[in-house]
């Protein structure tokens, strides 16, 4: 039998319904082969970073949410990154320009304990430890994989956890 490895995915969202697009998005994870979804986070709710948008007019877009899950999975990473986008995909997912809003980003933070570089794929994220809206909910369900240091890092960016909701 392969080989089953804890993985941490990123969900996030500011585009359409963003809260249906992320639930959506567990339960189809939920589907996946070889894989099962082990813990969620909580739903947080995150105002927009930069953007690389063209015309300065345009608007960074809504606040985001985000949250992040635990999952189980026989699949290796770059499949596993493959069906996160086609997820993506399924869920309308268009990229004008970096960091756009969107109506979905799956993020895949952590794969066990592997360091992957690959022109596809970095593991872990390589722009994870920057960002409250990942480091945040993935420390409420991997407080092993966070430190207080990393945590404290990010303290001034802005971030809410809606309880209950997800
Ligand atoms: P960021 O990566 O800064 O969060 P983003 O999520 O908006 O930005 P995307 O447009 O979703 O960026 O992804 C761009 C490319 O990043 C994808 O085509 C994918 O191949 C690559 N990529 C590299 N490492 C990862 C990873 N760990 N998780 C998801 N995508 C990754
Ligand atoms: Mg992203
Ligand atoms: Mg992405």
């Amino acid at each position: 039998m392969a080989s089953r490895v804890t993985a941490y995915v990123a969900l996030g969202a500011n585009l359409g319904d963003a809260g249906a697009a992320i639930r959506q998005a567990i339960e189809a994870m939920k589907h996946l082969p070889l894989t099962q979804v082990r813990q969620c986070s909580s739903l947080y709710k995150t105002a927009p970073l930069d953007t690389d948008s063209a015309q300065e007019s345009q608007a960074p877009g809504a606040d985001y949410l985000n949250a992040v899950v635990a999952l189980e999975t026989g699949l290796p990473a770059p499949l596993l990154l493959a069906q996160l986008q086609q997820l993506e995909q399924q869920a309308g997912r268009e990229r004008p320009y970096r960091n756009a809003p969107r109506t979905l980003d799956l993020d895949l933070l952590l794969y066990g304990s592997a360091r992957i570089d690959s022109e596809r794929l970095t593991v872990p994220h390589p722009r994870m430890m920057q960002r409250a809206f990942v480091l945040v909910p993935l420390a409420e369900i991997a407080a092993d994989r966070v430190s207080a240091e990393q945590l404290s890092a990010v303290a001034h960016q802005g971030i809410e956890r809606l309880a209950g909701v997800l």
